[in-house]
């Protein structure tokens, strides 16, 4: 058998120098190679190269007379993490490695290319160097909807003249199509990364093996439980497991890789190799031979801190503070018990740190139990109203301390328009009477020209320059929330010195339950309007825009009491890659001014540690890498939580507003895994419900109304009622709910369904009534 062995690796051996780096391998080969053997073969490969050095190895090797030797080697192979390779000579069988190769060669190819910033585009013609006339599987990610529409377009216009298929799944589409057709019948596949999670946890997909190449956009979010880390978890278990298959080749591409907390380059620098564990990286390309031909592609542009000053009287601010005490007031005193909840001493209205602290007290209100359910019923609809109530108040502060107070007034207003037009309880009655008292104080306040806010003063004075000097100016301004992007909107439209300014408008798509936010097509548009010829000169945005969107050249960028970590100041700034751009940071707030600097320093010791870590050798990178890949293994399977065994006692569901009785844990069905509805007819007596703001389809749903408590002066939302085949079913949140044990009556809330650990029932159709 051994002579066998022997003959084998002698044909194979070329296989074996193109793939080992022995080096690697000496320390697990102790008793097997004498200590001036192994010095032998380091020496080779320090003068003359891995593959000479791999010569000299397998000479001696193949020498080895004592039994055993083969498996030894074998071992080695597997302990340092050439699985591949084990693999290939336990079977004797080099096509996996031959394909691997192939990407190997691929990324050398593609080094010398990244003269400019890197853009997916850019390797195009590389990727399809590497496809030619072999049968390679490229998966493509892109994180956000725009970018995936983009590259999926890119992708099919370059490759399928080329003769190669091009297929893009994103969650907008991923209910109506195979993805077990898709990987057997396309060349190169366009995903948003949760879809291959999804098909790897549920099987479609067995293994990352079916590709043979994984190009990650926007690589640095590879942590956490980001998408990208999960499928990297799966990749690495399979490579430190040893599972069989080849495993694809991984490129990562980002403007800025960060350094986290780091503080010295030190820290850094670990922080960057644990980028490179999590992507199984060996090398980081960077521009270095052609930085002067890179500067002429991509301008750094000037950045200018300006502090400016908030107003200093605010009788907008006192009203609403005095209308919030009050409610605070009245909330204190429903419930000798839960009015402890409003003792808080310090806090500030109008705060980032009052919506957390309402939050908080609104859920602790929602377990709020009493002997007398009537009476409990009663207590929280009202403590209900109250936090939301001063939610809102805090919000409108906010508004009016970066955009005008006519805004924020707006913004009141719609609300308490929408609570008259609903359940409209005494509570509610007398929270809007307050309101209404103090409007006509607030309306005068709000028009009166002395109260405008100096911050849009410096906004208004930098466009009026910017403008001036160049009337073709393109800008995007980033703004924090959903309601300044139309505050601002409003504010430009509305200011006859601002008329040759042409806003349009960019955000997130929101939460699908809500009415708020952009659809896709809307978003297109507005880039598209947005474009050198288009419509649009200004576009206001929130952080949606900050990443990877390709937006047309624009030479102003605009933060508005806007910050962000190193990654986003780098990638915000790569919005205005024309030649004299500007970026302006404009804020009230020095902390935000000595943030942004931090940020500054940050980049700095981010180009200083990949610099260092480009120096190192092969060998010393690639054993850090290993090293730590083992390391989060070892942290990630001892942290892997057994499933909680299910509660299978049966609970009742109380309405999260009112407390009425909703349904038994025992009638709740699970449709399609992540699902949950309620069987039986006595529980539509229990809601009712609206038509939807926003039908769609997702899954293998489609979305018809939404649902409400049906206590008259409830109306809390419970969730959707949907079409699911051909049945029309209630879906509830969880989040809507409190769970009452029936024999103890403790309450309890659940976010996500998942944390809530009760038997689960999956839905039959044989239990539908006809
Ligand atoms: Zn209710």
């Amino acid at each position: 058998m051994t002579a066998e062995q022997r003959q084998n690796l002698q044909a194979f051996r070329n296989y074996v120098r193109k793939t080992l780096d022995p080096t690697y391998i000496l320390s697990y080969m102790g008793p097997w190679l004498q200590d001036e053997v192994v010095q032998f073969i380091q020496a080779e490969k320090n003068n003359k190269g891995p593959m000479e050095a791999a010569s000299l190895f397998l000479q001696y090797l193949l020498q080895l007379q004592t039994e055993g030797w083969f498996r030894a080697f074998l071992d080695a192979l597997y302990s340092a993490g050439y699985c591949g390779l084990y693999e290939a000579i336990e079977s004797w069988d080099f096509q996996k490695l031959e394909k691997l190769e192939e990407h190997r060669l691929l990324l050398q190819r593609l080094q010398p290319e990244f003269k400019t910033r890197i853009n997916p585009t850019d390797i195009l013609p590389e990727l399809s160097e590497c496809l030619i006339g072999r049968k390679g599987k490229v998966v493509f990610f892109a994180n956000q909807i725009p970018v995936y529409e983009q590259q999926a377009t890119v992708f099919s216009r370059y490759f399928e003249r080329l003769g190669y298929s091009v297929a893009g799944v994103s969650g907008a589409r991923a209910d109506n199509v195979s993805m077990q057709d898709i990987i057997e019948n396309k060349d190169i596949i366009i995903l948003t990364p949760q879809i291959l999670v999804n098909s790897l946890n549920d099987g479609t997909i067995p293994s990352l093996s079916v590709f043979t190449l994984m190009i990650f956009d926007e690589c640095h979010n590879t942590s956490k439980h980001h998408p990208y880390n999960q499928i990297m978890f799966r990749y690495l278990d399979h490579k430190l497991g040893g599972s069989p298959g080849p495993l694809p080749q991984v490129i990562g591409l980002t403007a800025s890789v960060g350094v986290g907390d780091a503080k010295t380059v030190e820290e850094a620098m670990l922080h960057i190799c644990k980028l490179c564990a999590a992507l199984d990286t060996s090398v980081i390309a960077t521009v270095r031979d052609n930085v002067e031909e890179l500067e002429q592609f991509v301008y750094k542009p000037q950045k200018f801190f300006r502090k400016v000053e908030s107003r200093t009287t605010n009788t907008f601010k006192s009203i609403i503070s005095q209308l919030m005490k009050e409610t605070e007031g009245l909330a204190k005193n429903v419930s000798e018990e839960l009015g402890k909840l409003f003792q808080i001493q310090n806090r500030e209205f109008g705060t980032q740190r009052y919506e957390q602290w309402i939050v908080a007290v609104h859920k602790a209100c929602m377990v709020f139990q009493m002997p007398d359910k009537e009476k409990e019923s009663s207590i929280c609809r009202a403590l209900f109203l109250y936090t939301s109530h001063l939610r809102k108040y805090n919000d409108a502060l906010i508004i009016s301390e970066h955009a005008q107070m006519k805004d924020a007034l707006h913004y009141l207003k719609a609300f308490f328009h929408d609570v008259k037009n609903a359940a409209f309880d005494e509570t509610e009655q007398d929270l809007t009477r307050r309101f209404e008292e103090k409007l006509e104080e607030l309306e005068e306040v709000s028009k009166d020209p002395s109260n405008e806010n100096p911050k849009l003063r410096d906004l208004y004075l930098i466009l009026q320059e910017e403008y001036h000097l160049k009337l073709e100016t393109k800008t995007i301004l980033f703004v924090k929330t959903r309601a300044l992007v139309d505050a601002l909107k409003k504010w430009i439209e509305e200011n006859p010195a601002l008329s040759f300014l042409k806003p349009g408008i960019l955000t997130g798509r929101g939460r699908t339950n809500q009415a708020t936010g952009m659809t896709l097509p809307a978003q297109k548009c507005a880039l598209e309007a947005f474009r050198a010829s288009g419509d649009n000169n200004i576009l206001i945005a929130t952080s949606v825009a900050d990443e990877g969107i390709d937006i047309a050249q624009c030479n102003l960028v605009i933060l508005y009491e806007y910050v962000g970590n190193v990654i986003k100041m780098i990638q915000t700034r790569g919005r205005g890659r024309a030649r004299d751009s500007k970026c302006f940071l404009l804020t009230s707030n020095a902390d935000v001014i000595e943030k942004e600097k931090v940020n500054m320093f940050k980049e700095k010791i981010m180009n200083e540690s990949i610099s260092m870590l480009q120096t190192w050798d092969e060998m010393k990178f690639e054993k850090t890498v290993q090293r730590i890949q083992l390391d989060e293994k070892f942290i990630r399977d001892s942290q892997r939580k057994p499933q909680p065994a299910p509660d299978k006692e049966n609970k009742r569901l109380l309405c999260g507003k009112c407390k009425a009785f909703a349904c038994y844990t025992a009638d709740i069905r699970v449709v399609e895994k992540s699902h949950y509805t309620v069987l039986g007819n006595a529980f539509k007596e229990r809601f009712v419900s609206k038509p939807h703001p926003k039908p769609k389809i997702y899954d293998s749903f489609e979305k018809k109304a939404k649902i409400f408590c049906a206590i008259q002066k409830c109306c809390h939302d419970w969730g959707i009622h949907v079409k699911y085949k051909t049945f029309e079913i209630p879906v509830i949140k969880i989040e809507s709910f409190v769970v009452e044990d029936i024999a103890s009556g403790v309450q309890r809330r659940h976010a996500k369904w998942k944390d809530f650990h009760f038997e689960r029932i999956q839905f039959d159709p044989a239990e539908m009534p006809i």
